[in-house]
């Protein structure tokens, strides 16, 4: 499953290859910016501070990838030298991918984002290699994302270059926190339960949110809507980068929320909560504490139930034994013995339903899965089996195509939706670079489409 995120280029919040690095505005191995930055001799694809950096960097994982850059270049180089198209562009490059694929079995995904998002000219969308030696590549002096060949203009649309900006921003904060924390998320929960229940569909987003259900009041006027800091100030640009960051573990709570409270009229006074995670993988694993806010935004809520399916996931420690692992709460949830558990499965859910130990879930839930564009051995059984399963269940995707190539499936298989594909009010907030769909300069978001079958006994 090396490739599970080919499509996008990635993890999210890969931080060995953010794309400020691929670009050349930040050294490959330690991520410090630096107006001193010497290119690798050989494939010049990366860039470091140091001779210690590149040192580090050629042991860990550059012996490899400086080939597969170094062919890459190779091939570029073979293309026409004159201006083309997005259209010539996109499908070259993606030719390239393809034999690359083919050659390097154990192709990684750092090796792949190196490949998608190699600088061109935003122009001519010509790359380095097809450039005469004493024309190079210019970046953008504003967000340092976007580049300029000599032959074109040294500049690119303001509201593009704000969204490159936004990204640089993003990818500094999240570089700078995982070198204070070790962590690359940040898990960012309402501190106190609440009392009362305040339905999150009276939200209006993610600063009402943060402001009125959530906690966070005092600080919110430092951000502004788009949870970007109002001044220069060090405590705002603080606040709001950990907001921004912390969106991507809290876009997974909030829009299990959103679809709880669509399908259960009486969810304000439900006692225990069973949610099965399907395809379940890293992200869900790691930051299993946002799951906490269930409780903390549920009054009435006491018990809940998260069941972990996936090829992905670790080998439970005890396989034979079905008994879950207590999780921890926080004091204010302990204190009145409220409880968080978690089973793990792994494998495919279409199997794990017919397993003793399991138990019809409230609501199943698809982070991301991908599965139009998956195997389908692995997927299809399990596709089938939600469209006609008796509960609801969530799924969410990064973009339009994906949303709408899943639900044609499952319409295929005859499910039935309570909420149609649309836009998540809950996405994160960090836009990331999606340079080769068919249009071109897209961003996606986590979580950004949703959609919520009905399930068959509703
Ligand atoms: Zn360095
Ligand atoms: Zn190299
Ligand atoms: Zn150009
Ligand atoms: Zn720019
Ligand atoms: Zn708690």
């Amino acid at each position: 499953m090396d490739h599970e995120d080919i499509r996008n280029g990635g993890p999210a919040t890969d931080l060995r290859t953010p794309v400020l690095a691929i670009r050349h505005a930040i050294c490959f191995t330690c991520l410090t910016a630096s107006s001193n930055l010497k290119k690798c001799g050989t494939c010049k694809r990366v860039s470091y501070c140091s001779p210690k950096c590149q040192k580090t960097d050629w042991q860990r994982d550059h012996k490899k990838t400086c080939k597969i850059l170094a062919d890459s270049n190779k091939r570029r180089a073979e293309l026409p030298r004159t201006a083309m198209l997005y259209e010539q562009y996109r499908s070259a490059k993606w030719l390239e991918i393809i034999a690359f694929k083919a050659q390097n079995p154990k192709y990684t995904d750092s090796q792949h984002r190196l490949m998608m998002h190699e600088p061109f000219c935003r122009h001519c969308y010509r790359s380095a290699p097809q450039l005469e030696s004493q024309n190079q590549l210019r970046p953008c002096q504003t967000c340092r994302i976007a580049a300029f060949c000599a032959d074109c203009p040294q500049e690119h649309p303001r509201s593009e270059c704000k969204t490159f900006q936004t990204i640089g921003q993003d990818e500094t904060f999240a570089i700078q926190h995982q070198r204070m924390t070790q962590r690359d998320f940040e898990v960012l929960c309402t501190e106190q339960p609440r009392e009362t229940y305040l339905p999150l569909s009276t939200a209006t987003g993610w600063h009402d949110y943060f402001t009125r259900i959530s906690d966070k009041g005092e600080h919110m006027s430092e951000v502004t809507s788009e949870m970007q800091p109002m001044t220069d100030d060090p405590m705002a640009v603080k606040l709001a980068g950990l907001l921004r960051l912390a969106s991507g573990t809290s876009s997974m709570a909030l829009t299990i929320l959103t679809a709880l409270e669509a399908v259960f009229p009486d969810i304000s006074t439900r006692t225990t909560l069973k949610l099965h995670f399907i395809g379940a993988a890293g992200p869900e694993l790691a930051s299993l504490m946002v799951f906490e806010e269930l409780l903390h935004l549920l009054p009435s809520l006491k018990d809940l139930e998260l069941t972990l399916v996936g090829f992905e996931l670790p080998k439970p420690s005890t396989s034979t034994d079905d008994s879950a692992m207590k999780l921890e709460c926080c004091p204010a949830c302990t204190a009145t013995s409220r409880t968080r558990s978690l089973r793990l499965w792994k494998g495919g859910y279409h199997d794990y339903v017919m397993t003793d130990g399991y138990q019809k879930p409230d609501l199943a839930v698809g982070f991301h899965t991908g599965f139009s564009q998956e195997e389908e051995e692995e997927w299809l059984p399990t596709v089938q089996y939600l469209a006609a399963a008796q509960h609801p269940t969530l799924f969410t995707s990064y973009n339009d195509t994906e949303m709408k190539e899943e639900t044609a499936i499952l319409e295929r298989f005859g499910a039935k939706f309570l909420q149609r594909g649309e836009i998540n009010k809950w996405k994160g907030l960090c836009p990331m670079l999606d340079f080769l769909e068919e249009k071109e300069g897209k961003y996606y978001f986590l979580h950004q489409y949703r959609y919520l079958l009905a399930g068959r006994d509703i």
